[in-house]
C-alpha cells in the first residue's frame, strides 16, 4: 500500500513537471517568434547579401566580401567565439554573357535564351553550331546510338512533372540531365548539350546549376547550357516542323585552378554540457546570375538569426550552438566536406544538425533523418508548433552541407518551406532579394531557433545507447 502511494505521488510530480516544462517550452518558443517578427534581423542581413554584394559563386570577390561580411556580423553578435575555417574550393567563371540563336535552312534567325552549366567548357572561339536532336532523358541516348548522336547537339527536354506535391522531387526526377547529360552524350559523340531549365515556370529565364563530366579526359568535353523552359518549348516545337534547323550558341566560361576560401563559424558555448554540439547553417556561395536571394543566402540570415535570437532571448543554451555558413554548396560542396573531416580528426561530438536550404519560403516544418526513437522523440514536440502553422515532421533527408556529418547517432535535419514557388527562382536571375517575403523568412528563423531550443532543452541522451540494446 505504502509503496502504491509512492509511486501515485512520483507519476504525479513527474506529471506536473512534464506540465510545467511543457508550459514553459511554449511560452520560450512564443518568445523566439516575437523577436524574430517584431525585431528581427535576417531581412537586413539579406538585403545586404543580395543587394550590397550579390551573387558569391565560390572563388570570386563577391564569395570572399560575403565572408568577411557573415564574419563581422557574427563578431557584433557577441559569441563566444567567430572563426574562419579555411577550404580550397573550385574556380569556374561564365565569362561574357552567352548568347544563342536557331536557324531554319538559309531562313530567318531567332534568338533564344541560355545559360552556361556551372563546369561547362566554352564553345569554340567562333560557337557551335550544329544540327539538334531532341530527346526525353539520357536513357534515350543508347536508343539512338552514335550513327544518329554524332556532331549534333543533344537537347534534353524532359519537364519536371507538375503532379508531384513536393516540388523537390519533380527537380530529383530531371536534374541527371544537367548533372551528367553532357558527359554521357560526348560517349556518343556529341559535339554538345542543351537542357530544359529546371523549373516548373514557363517564362525567359534559364536556370544554371552544377554540371559534372565525370572521368571524361579535357579533350573530349562538350559545351553544356540550360535553355529557358519558354525557349525550350519554342526549340521542341520548330523541330517538329523542321528537324533539320540549325543552333548556334556561343559560350566563354573557363575553369581556373582551387582557390582558398572559407567556411565562416560562430558559438555559444553550452553551459553544461561546451562539448555536445548542435549546427545550425546554410551556405554561403551561391550561382552568379541573380543574388542568391533564396539559394541559399535565406538560409544563412536564417542560421545567424538563430542565435542571435538565443542572444536577445537570453536563454543560455546547455549544449555548444554552432552556426556555419558553408562555402561551396553548389559547384563541390567542399566547405560540407572539409567541416566534417575538421570534426571528425577534432573527434568533436555533434548530437544535431539543421540546414535551411530549400528557399525563404513559409515554414511547414522538417525532415528528419534520424534513428526511430530520436524521430519520435522529435515528433513528441510537434504540438508545440501547431500556433504557428508549422505541422510537417516527417523522415527524410537533410541538407546537401551537412549531410557528410551524417554518422548513424548524430541527427540530421533540414527546414521544410512550402516548396511550390522555390524552382521558379533556384539558380536563375529571378533570385533576388525582392522574391524573398521578410515575415515568411522570418517564421523560418524562429521555427529552426524554436526547433534548437528543444533539442538542446531535451538532447537524445536517453536514446543515445538504442544502437547497443538492438544488439
Ligand atoms: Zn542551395
Amino acid at each position: 500500500m505504502k509503496k502504491a502511494i509512492v509511486l501515485l505521488v512520483v507519476l504525479f510530480s513527474l506529471n506536473v513537471s512534464a506540465q510545467q516544462d511543457s508550459e514553459q517550452d511554449s511560452l520560450n518558443l512564443r518568445k523566439i517568434y516575437d523577436l524574430a517578427l517584431l525585431q528581427g534581423k535576417s531581412y537586413d542581413w539579406l538585403d545586404h547579401l543580395s543587394n550590397k554584394i550579390g551573387g558569391r559563386l565560390s572563388g570570386s570577390v563577391n564569395a570572399q566580401r560575403a565572408v568577411d561580411y557573415t564574419k563581422a556580423e557574427l563578431e557584433n553578435l557577441g559569441l563566444d567565439r567567430v572563426w574562419l575555417q579555411p577550404v580550397m574550393v573550385p574556380k569556374w567563371t561564365r565569362g561574357n554573357p552567352e548568347y544563342a540563336y536557331i536557324q531554319t535552312q538559309g531562313g530567318p534567325t531567332n534568338t533564344v535564351n541560355i545559360l552556361a552549366l556551372g563546369g561547362s567548357v566554352a564553345t569554340p572561339d567562333a560557337g557551335l553550331r550544329a544540327k539538334v536532336l531532341e530527346v526525353q532523358g539520357i536513357e534515350q541516348l543508347e536508343h539512338y546510338g552514335r550513327k544518329e548522336i554524332e556532331g549534333k547537339i543533344i537537347f534534353y527536354n524532359r519537364p519536371m512533372r507538375a503532379d508531384l506535391i513536393h516540388t523537390f522531387e519533380a527537380y530529383g526526377g530531371c536534374v541527371d540531365q544537367r548533372y551528367s547529360g553532357a558527359a554521357e552524350a560526348a560517349k556518343y559523340g556529341a559535339a554538345g548539350v542543351i537542357v530544359r531549365s529546371l523549373t516548373h515556370k514557363i517564362d525567359d529565364h534559364p536556370h544554371t546549376g552544377s554540371m559534372s563530366y565525370g572521368e571524361l579526359p579535357v579533350n573530349k568535353r562538350i559545351p553544356a547550357a540550360a535553355i529557358s523552359t519558354k525557349d525550350a518549348e519554342y526549340l521542341s516545337s520548330m523541330l517538329k516542323l523542321n528537324p533539320d534547323l540549325d543552333f548556334y550558341y556561343k559560350m566563354n566560361p573557363r575553369n581556373f585552378e582551387d582557390v582558398e576560401s572559407f567556411n565562416v563559424i560562430g558559438e555559444i558555448k553550452g553551459s553544461e554540457r561546451p562539448d555536445e554540439i548542435i549546427v545550425v547553417g546554410g551556405h554561403l556561395d551561391s550561382w552568379d546570375v541573380g543574388d542568391g536571394a533564396h539559394d541559399d543566402g535565406a538560409g544563412v540570415v536564417q542560421s545567424m538569426e538563430v542565435v542571435r535570437l538565443f542572444k536577445e532571448a537570453g536563454i543560455r543554451p546547455k549544449r555548444t550552438i554552432r552556426v556555419v555558413l558553408f562555402m561551396n554548396e553548389e559547384n563541390g560542396l567542399r566547405g560540407g566536406n572539409k567541416y566534417a573531416e575538421v570534426a571528425k580528426k577534432n573527434k568533436e561530438n555533434h548530437i544535431f544538425a539543421l540546414e535551411s536550404d530549400a528557399g525563404g519560403f513559409t515554414p511547414r516544418g522538417f525532415s528528419i533523418d534520424a534513428r526511430e526513437s530520436q524521430f519520435q522523440k522529435i515528433k513528441s514536440w510537434e504540438p508545440l508548433f501547431k500556433p504557428y502553422l508549422v505541422h510537417y515532421f516527417e523522415k527524410g533527408g537533410s541538407g546537401a552541407d551537412i549531410s557528410p556529418l551524417k554518422n548513424g547517432s548524430t541527427v540530421l535535419a533540414g527546414l521544410r518551406p512550402d516548396s511550390q514557388r522555390y524552382f521558379d527562382y533556384h539558380h536563375a536571375a529571378t533570385d533576388t532579394f525582392d522574391a524573398v517575403n521578410k515575415r515568411e523568412l522570418e517564421l523560418g528563423a524562429a521555427t529552426m531557433a524554436s526547433f534548437i531550443y528543444l533539442v538542446d532543452k531535451y538532447g537524445f541522451d536517453d536514446i543515445k545507447n538504442e544502437a547497443d540494446i538492438l544488439k
